[in-house]
């Protein structure tokens, strides 16, 4: 197995005959994946995700992969294949076709619809191609074949990459339900006459690579589900993802059954529900759904919400119900259905909107209580069937935190793939597959992009620094009016204090350091105000630590009189 190593730098030039692979998201993290292939000129760009941030990042929205590899050759871009329309693998898009809005964009017919319901909002019309399983397509250099996948989302598709170079199978996200509920099942068949065709490099989903055995199909949660409509007094609030448009079914089917109307509630969930309805995916009893202001005059027997804020995200429905900050009031007797995964790192919020819940009255039913929720990934299983089909000449783990990544790699290797053929990669690393052998050669930029409001790129991970000093230190600001000629104080220094001690006196033992950092600094003959700004920022910071053990911001503001 090859592991990348810190010291890779820029690859050298591609060979004619070789095919470059570049992950710009998704290896070693769970999101935002992107995976670029490059032939003979040409780019081919598969999936363009966001990653959400965790505690560590306050204030980010979203981030994205760093696009600077490709900015320069985005006219050398053919297309960019999306999988399947979750936010992780479309997220990305509306920025990447900022920077150029015509490249052809590739997927089935539910994805389009999400992506192009999402573009809808940043006013940008994309140029699309709809394709569906069993389709070729011919991309410059890149020859494409679509394959069904099942997932927890419907109308996925894994793409066969044929190039001069060799054959490649990438199996987007995937799992293998054999009892789905739109009886559309990952293509198995398809997976095993590419292999017999000879599939080169297989890059294969990690999500679930440590998870033993099969993951459960959707149907074995009917009878939990069935259990909160039949049992619940009063209403069901579900949370859900937006795009879960399987659990969503099970959820409309449950309601229906039990002679409840539902409202969506949350503007992607709407919007979603909306179009996986048109579009047929979402199957829709007449009259089961009503809009939310008619469903509050129902009696709270009859109805069920369907809802956003599954992982506890603060800005989403759910969240704000937990906190009263909703115009849905939870109260005695609701029942709370969040049915979806906790994603790692998620843990904590998801607790705290349980807690809310709960105290507000409501009976929370989780998957920590109930058989609520599987994966949409596939276990080692799957994944072990699958290189058993396959027989890959090179395997190339993508989706996932490195231990999901290393558990496939070793599931590859136990299938009898050689373990020099398989290529351990995390974002950025370059992979080149010449002459049936892929091997790693070097490294492209591949940092964070933060998405801070409405900016891009502007947030750094210096000003992330900042922000969690502020959030755990304070801040600290030293007003001094300095007489330009004497270079003393003209009146004693304002301190004002925000997220630091509650005293605001606390600051006044600060005077004789202020008082002296200024004396040394008239020795010295330094009277610009911004070196002033400095010395007092580092003096005060000092003594500020020495006092109370904490490291505020300090920012001085010297103003001379
Ligand atoms: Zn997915």
């Amino acid at each position: 197995m090859s592991h990348p190593h810190p010291e890779l730098s820029t690859p050298p030039k591609l060979p004619r005959n070789g095919l470059r692979v570049v992950g710009l998201g998704g290896l070693g993290e769970i999101g935002r994946n992107m995976t670029v292939f490059e032939h003979a000129g040409k780019l081919l760009i598969v999936d363009c995700g966001v990653l959400f941030p965790e505690e560590h990042q306050p204030g980010i929205d979203v981030i994205l992969p760093d696009f600077s590899w490709i900015r320069d050759r985005l006219d050398q871009v053919v297309a960019i294949v999306l999988t399947h329309g979750h936010e992780d693998h479309i997220g990305g898009v509306p920025y990447l076709l900022r920077e150029r809005s015509d490249i052809p964009v590739i997927g089935s017919k539910l994805t389009l619809a999400l992506i192009e319901a999402k573009l809808k909002e940043h006013r940008i019309k994309p140029k699309v191609q709809q394709v569906r399983e069993g389709e070729q397509v011919k991309l410059g250099p890149f020859d494409l074949e679509f394959v069904a996948v099942n997932h927890s989302i419907p109308d996925g598709l894994a793409v066969a990459i044929r190039t001069p170079a060799g054959l490649v199978l990438h199996t987007g996200d995937f799992k293998m339900d054999q009892f789905p509920l739109d009886d559309r099942i990952t293509d198995l068949r398809a997976f095993a006459r590419l292999g017999e065709e000879g599939v080169d490099l297989f890059l294969v989903d990690s999500t679930n690579a440590e998870v033993p055995g099969f993951t459960m199909s959707e149907r074995e949660l009917t009878p939990a589900i069935e259990t909160v409509f039949r049992t619940a007094p009063r209403r069901v609030i579900v949370s859900s993802f937006a795009s879960h448009v399987h659990r969503i079914q099970q959820v409309l089917d449950a309601a229906h059954a039990h002679g409840r109307k539902v409202a969506f509630v949350g503007r992607s969930m709407v919007r979603n529900m909306g179009v996986a309805r048109e579009l047929g995916y979402l199957n829709v009893p007449d009259n089961l759904i009503v809009p939310l202001d008619q469903l509050e005059k129902m009696a709270p027997h009859k109805v069920a919400l369907v809802c956003t804020g599954s992982q506890g995200e603060p800005m989403a429905a759910l969240s704000r119900m937990a906190n009263r900050d909703h115009k849905i009031r939870i109260g005695e007797g609701d029942t709370v259905l969040m049915a979806s995964s906790v994603i790692p790192g998620n843990e904590n919020a998801i607790s705290g909107v349980i807690n809310g819940l709960t105290r507000w009255g409501a009976h929370v039913v989780h998957k920590g209580n109930a058989k609520v929720h599987v994966s949409g990934h596939a276990s080692a299983g799957e994944l072990v069937y699958c290189y058993n089909i396959v027989r890959p000449g090179n395997v190339m783990p993508v989706h996932g935190e490195w231990r999901h990544l290393q558990a496939n790699a070793d599931l590859a290797i136990r299938t009898g793939v050689p373990k020099e053929r398989v290529v351990l990669a995390e974002d950025g690393v370059v992979v080149d597959l010449v002459d049936g052998r892929a091997k790693i050669t070097g490294k492209v930029p591949a940092g964070n992009v933060y998405v801070d409001g409405q900016t891009v790129g502007g947030a750094t991970e210096a000003s992330l620094k900042d922000r969690r000093t502020l959030a755990e230190e304070g801040v600290v600001t030293v007003l001094a009016i300095v007489d330009a000629d004497t270079g003393k104080l003209a009146e004693p220094p304002d301190f004002l204090i925000r997220g630091f001690v509650h005293d605001e006196k606390a600051f006044e033992a600060a005077v004789p350091v202020v008082e002296k950092t200024l004396a040394h600094a008239a020795r010295e003959g330094i009277g610009d105000s911004h070196q002033l700004e400095q010395m007092l920022s580092r003096d005060i910071g000092q003594w500020a630590h020495k006092k109370f053990r904490r490291s505020p911001v300090i920012i001085p503001i010297v103003i001379d009189a």
